[in-house]
């Protein structure tokens, strides 16, 4: 990925400090510090139920916190969900895929990605159907568009789902789990969209239990455990060489 060029003079886009964030009496987030350079690609890995999805979902605001710091692409995002007008702002500028591809069943592939482009930024109805072709065509499905979903592979679903988001012109891509509801054959077609993006330079923070692919794709990777960052580093450091304990079990038991 040495062709990839990360800006780490430039403002980050995101800029987490001191983080918390609890469901009730359960503390999901301790103190979690986080910033991502624009260009930087961070993947996040960590055992179940420890705070990976939380953590993500906090930066789009899909969940609120309870004390910290949160700045995304320069707008800050305040503790208790305040301040919905940045809420807006930042979903828009912050694309998301998810697990469970979350489609539109009832809209043509097509629709499904010029629906936001046309209600949010008010694209003609022509240019973003020319840009939503142009991002089929990217994602190696240019020939799906007027299909619904439910004719699509779990594989093609996942990326109408990446170039629905995409059509927003995103600052920063979170992915979380994104090829993990697919079937083993379907998720390499996943990988190399996603692999595409980050030499194109996206900002990305992916969850994924993906190790080669992290090795491969990750400017830094950080795992998490328990809702803390118990370590984070280049990859080769982070798999080759985990200095703590923790670390070494996790990776025991997932590479
Ligand atoms: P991960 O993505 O790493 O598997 P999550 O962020 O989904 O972990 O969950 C972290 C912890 O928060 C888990 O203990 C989970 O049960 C809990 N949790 C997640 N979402 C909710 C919720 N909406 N309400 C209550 N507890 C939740
Ligand atoms: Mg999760």
């Amino acid at each position: 990925m040495s062709e990839r060029k990360i800006d780490d003079t430039a403002a980050p886009i995101v800029r987490m400090e001191k983080l918390n964030k609890n469901f009730g009496a359960l503390h999901v987030l301790k103190d979690v510090d986080l910033s991502v350079a624009p260009g930087e690609v961070v993947v996040i890995i960590g055992a179940s139920g420890s705070g990976k999805s939380t953590l993500i979902r906090c930066i789009n605001g899909l969940e609120e916190f309870q004390s910290g710091r949160l700045e995304v692409d320069g707008k800050m995002l305040e503790p208790h969900g305040k301040a919905s007008q940045t809420l807006q702002q930042i979903r828009t500028e912050v694309g998301m895929v998810f697990q469970q591809f979350n489609l539109f069943p009832h809209l043509s592939v097509l629709d499904n990605i010029t629906l936001a482009p046309r209600k949010v930024r008010s694209a003609s109805r022509e240019d973003a159907r020319e840009t939503a072709k142009r991002l089929l065509d990217r994602v190696g499905i240019a020939d799906q568009a007027d299909k619904f979903p439910s004719q699509l592979s779990g594989g093609q679903q996942q990326r109408v789902a990446l170039a629905r988001a995409l059509a927003m012109e995103p600052r920063l891509m979170l992915f979380d789990e994104p090829t993990s509801a697919l079937d083993p054959e379907m998720i390499g077609e996943v990988l190399d969209a996603m692999r595409e993006l980050a030499r194109e330079g996206m900002t990305m923070v992916i969850v994924t239990h993906e190790m080669s692919f992290a090795r491969e794709v990750a400017d830094r990777v950080i795992y998490i455990h328990e809702g803390e960052i118990v370590e984070q580093g280049r990859p080769a450091d982070v798999f080759d060489n985990p200095r703590r304990e923790r670390t070494q079990s996790f990776l025991s038991r997932v590479l």
